[in-house]
């Protein structure tokens, strides 16, 4: 497992100073840039046992081998059970209802790990990952081993959304903030992947090279074209969409609206275009005849729902409220092109 290349400097500086690592590390930063890959080089770095240790692991000795086939037995990955499920490729379970928080009891089954000595004698390291996905009980637990270090424990905390951490978590960790890469880096490591478009997926993540990884994988771009194409027809029909996207990820569509609104607000007022620039065409015309403050509390909005709205009950309700609520800011003189019941 290697960190990506950007984040070369920041791993080197770390690992040259691991006699004063600290405990508890807050890997931080935004989403999809390698911070996940970076923490499990870092512990991967830290358990290796061969001898050329400046530049991260071996990848030869006994302990990176272990650690790579991912039973090195002085290492706990904590993460939600949601996760776990998705990785194994057990999609179905994923969808039903296991959870995306990580509980209190899946901390609390550490103490054994943490009370025992370590199998070969170094450290033993606990990765959690993502941090924000601790719940209350489960954070208050974590607490308490930060509070009171267990000898030649490391607590790896990873996480985009750092503030949803309680303080008291925040203040016992040392942060590491990893950066984005420059545009030039991100766009040549996506390349070498193949992904078709480096410059497009890179604008749409806001720079995030793994996340575009990730999206180019599924049906994400023909979905997100869809939705898309609907939003920029000048006989856009909430109803119709919305019976169209029906099936779609509600973090996905809430996600796409509020790229597309943000980026019909920037046009309309510096007329530049930041997610979205394969409809820089129809954003531009829809940018002329919008009610700018009627799309920027929609678009508030839409900031708001992203952070509370996960499962809601009825996905399709909330598509046509967030689809109409649309059609009234971006056409607020147009009439209502719905036919009568
Ligand atoms: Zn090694």
């Amino acid at each position: 497992m290697s960190y990506l290349p950007w984040h070369r400097s920041e791993f080197e500086r770390l690992l040259a100073g691991r006699a004063a690592l600290g405990h508890a590390l807050l890997i931080h930063g935004p989403r999809g840039i390698g911070k996940l890959a970076f923490a499990t080089a870092l512990a991967q770095a830290l358990l290796c046992e061969g001898s050329g240790r400046t530049g991260g692991a071996c990848e030869v000795c006994p302990a990176c081998g272990w650690f790579g086939a991912g039973n090195h037995p002085d290492v706990r990955r904590v993460e939600p059970e949601s996760l776990t499920a998705k990785l194994s490729g057990e999609e179905q379970s994923a969808e039903k209802g296991s959870s995306d928080q990580i509980a209190v009891d899946q901390i609390r089954a550490l103490a054994d790990f943490v009370g025992t000595s370590s199998h070969r004698g170094g450290a033993k390291l606990i990765l959690i990952h993502p941090a924000e996905a601790l719940n209350l009980n489960a954070a208050n637990a974590l607490l308490k081993s930060l509070e009171e270090p267990p000898a030649g424990v490391i607590f790896l905390l990873v996480a985009h959304r750092p503030s949803y951490l309680p303080a008291t978590v925040r203040s016992r960790c040392r942060q590491v903030c990893l950066a984005r890469p420059d545009a030039d880096a991100a766009a040549a490591w996506l390349k070498a992947q193949g992904i078709a478009d480096p410059a497009l997926a890179l604008a749409h993540t806001g720079n995030a090279p793994l996340l575009a990884r990730e999206l180019a994988q599924a049906d994400y771009w023909q979905r997100r074209n869809d939705l898309f194409t609907s939003l920029a027809d000048p006989g856009f029909d909430a109803l119709v969409t919305a019976e169209r996207v029906r099936d779609y990820g509600v973090e996905e569509v809430v996600g796409w609206l509020q790229k597309w609104s943000f980026d019909i607000l920037l046009q309309h007022c510096v007329d530049a275009i930041r997610y979205n620039p394969d409809f820089s065409r129809p954003v531009a015309s829809l940018a002329s005849g919008i009610d700018m403050l009627a799309l920027l509390r929609y678009h508030r909005e839409l900031i708001r729902l992203q952070r509370v709205v996960e499962h809601p009950l009825n996905a399709r309700l909330l598509f046509e409220r967030l689809l109409i609520d649309y059609q009234r800011a971006v056409a607020p003189t147009a009439p209502d092109t719905r036919k009568a019941a």
